[in-house]
């Protein structure tokens, strides 16, 4: 499981989070919603150590990822999958090469068999046969599932989705949830999304966790927030603007 245990981290004088604790359970998918900048994508970097907390410990499993460093971290970072905000694909390569870069970079697979494991992990994103395509010829939606594609060709035990729905059409939505929630079933990866979406919050969750002020103010199976009575929580949930 992952696990943040009182996470304090600021930038400069501004506290982000502030007593932040979230256990994300083996085999499911958790959900953090939030307002902008309430430091949901620090959470995330926090979880692949590309920061480290002021205070509190951060645990994927038995590793103390906030004490790592060097190969450990590499190695922790191939069992971490992060799905980027923004597609973040290499636009002078191709498609194939995006998705071989980790392969290649761990050394331990023949060049046939990453074509292999680069075709099946497009396979599994619905992009067969987009091998020798370059990102810019790929629509929006095309360029997310490509992003999980590379996360995914490594065979991570966790996938880190930081916005995979934003800016997307509302079916290319219903696309990419459909798609994390096949992640869990078919690879059972384990997964912690960051979403803006409560609609897709709802679909894909099994646990839901809000960001308020540097902390977890409510969290539960998703089905529950429906009947919170904290105004918070309602007015985020409602739309309202704080
Ligand atoms: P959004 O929904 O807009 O993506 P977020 O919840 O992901 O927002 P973060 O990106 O985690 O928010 O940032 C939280 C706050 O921390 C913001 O005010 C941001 O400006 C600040 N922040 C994040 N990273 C840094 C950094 N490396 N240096 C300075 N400030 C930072
Ligand atoms: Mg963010």
């Amino acid at each position: 499981s992952i696990r943040l245990d009182g996470v304090v981290k600021a930038f400069g004088d501004h506290t982000v989070l502030n007593g932040f604790s979230l256990d994300v359970a083996e085999g499911g998918i958790t959900t953090i919603i939030g307002p902008s900048g309430s430091g949901k994508s620090t959470t995330l970097k926090l979880v692949i150590g590309l920061i480290r907390p002021d205070r509190g410990e951060v645990w994927v499993d038995d590793v103390r990822v906030d004490r790592l460093e060097g190969d450990a971290l590499y190695e922790l970072r191939r069992q971490v999958g992060f799905v980027f905000q923004f597609a973040a694909l290499f636009d002078s390569m191709t498609i194939a090469d995006n998705v071989a870069m980790g392969l290649r970079r761990a050394g331990e697979l023949s060049e046939q068999q990453i074509r292999e494991r680069v075709r099946e992990s497009l396979a599994l994103v619905d992009l067969d046969g987009v091998e020798d395509k370059f990102p810019n010829e790929l629509s929006g939606g095309m360029r997310k599932r490509a992003g999980v594609a590379r996360a995914v060709a490594l065979r991570p035990r966790y996938l880190l989705y930081d916005e995979p729905t934003t800016g997307l059409d509302p079916i290319t939505v219903t696309v990419i949830d459909r798609l994390i929630l096949r992640m869990k079933e078919e690879l059972g990866v384990t997964s912690l999304v960051i979403t803006h979406d409560l609609d897709s919050a709802y679909r894909i969750s099994d646990h839901l966790a809000m960001l308020h002020e540097g902390r977890i103010r409510w969290q539960g199976p998703p089905d529950d927030v429906r009947t919170v009575d904290d105004p918070v929580v309602r007015g985020f949930i409602e739309g309202k603007p704080e």
